[in-house]
């Protein structure tokens, strides 16, 4: 069986642990999102792919989401002591080795696509982890600053340093509308028996993903089954609620049913808090979502794949 799952970070990337166990046998290809990739200290650094990579590798840091496990802070401690920032941004020193190889690789020519299956010959993730595209795209917010006026910051800067409290007027993924799938990604969802969305970003990670030319055409000719971010009106972790008011959709269940909407989905499981949720043309199911340990985020990534399967044409 052929499986491919969008994916963003923890969202995804735990999704996916649970996915690689439920479905052993399963060919699984991940396309992930590069929307939040961003330039530091001269370095490359793809926080959805690397947060992929490592959960599925072992050297996450389970308790934090990204970021590796057992990880130290010296480099960033003696770049603020140069008074080198961003100071706000979570660079640990195992985790600047991976930057320093993709940002060395990418000097040298290689694309993305085969720098992140360099990096994965390392940490063995069990699927084939491919960037969306190999092309630039970054995900920036429009927001009025107090004091610099009305302007344009990347993601990060709103999502990490902002913590998402200045209200995003818009979010655009720069570099999209130009941007081509990497190579693979076309073919493995042409290839696929069946898609999966985990429960990340609808807008910042799957959203960002659906945005380059070419990938939700080849998603929607398939059959596909999400799994909602958002429970009881409120997304498990973090600020989803904030970028999904950007967009003007309401933080429920629903209503992100809506959005991906018949023309994506066919079938949306969401949770049992949930159950009385209705998507237009599209088979709801509810399902305990929460990924709170290995066997309950099975569970959840069986019922995914197993309602897929069961409405495959
Ligand atoms: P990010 O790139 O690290 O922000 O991660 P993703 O975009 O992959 O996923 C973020 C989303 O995962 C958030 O909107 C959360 O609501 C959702 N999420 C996190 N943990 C869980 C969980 O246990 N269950 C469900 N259903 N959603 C979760
Ligand atoms: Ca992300």
């Amino acid at each position: 069986m052929k499986i491919v799952a969008l994916a963003g970070g923890i969202g995804g990337a735990r999704f996916l642990r649970g996915l690689r166990a439920a479905a052993p046998e399963a060919e699984i290809t991940v396309i992930g999102n590069t929307g939040d990739d961003i330039s530091l200290f001269g370095l490359r650094v793809c926080p959805d792919l690397d947060t992929v990579m490592y959960t599925l590798g072992g050297g996450i840091d389970e308790e934090q989401g990204w970021g590796r496990s057992g990880e130290t802070f010296a480099v960033k401690d003696e770049l603020a002591a140069y008074g080198v920032g961003p100071s706000w941004f979570g660079l640990g020193d195992r985790d600047f080795a991976t930057h320093i190889v993709r940002t060395q690789m990418l000097a040298a020519g290689y694309k993305l696509s085969a720098v992140t299956e360099a990096l994965c010959a390392r940490w063995r993730p069990g699927v084939r982890l491919l960037p969306m595209t190999d092309d630039q795209v970054e995900t920036h917010v429009v927001v009025t600053d107090p004091e610099k006026g009305r302007r344009a910051i990347h993601f990060q800067e709103w999502w990490v340093r902002l913590r998402a409290s200045v209200p995003a007027e818009s979010i655009g993924a720069v570099g999209a509308d130009d941007a081509k799938p990497a190579p693979g990604v076309l073919a493995a969802l042409d290839e696929a028996d069946v898609v999966l969305f985990p429960p990340s970003n609808p807008v910042v990670s799957i959203g960002t993903i659906l945005a380059v030319p070419g990938i939700r055409d080849a998603v929607a000719a398939n059959t596909v089954v999400g799994v909602s971010p958002i429970i009881g009106g409120a997304p498990v972790r973090g600020m989803a609620d904030a970028c999904l008011t950007a967009i003007g959709v309401e933080t429920s269940a629903a209503a992100v049913g809506a959005l991906y909407g018949p023309g994506l989905l066919d079938g949306w499981l969401v949770a049992e808090a949930d159950a009385d949720v209705r998507v237009d043309g599209v088979e709801v199911r509810s399902r305990p979502l929460l990924m709170s340990d290995p066997e309950a985020t099975e569970e959840l990534a069986r019922a995914a794949l197993d309602l897929a399967l069961e409405l495959k044409r």
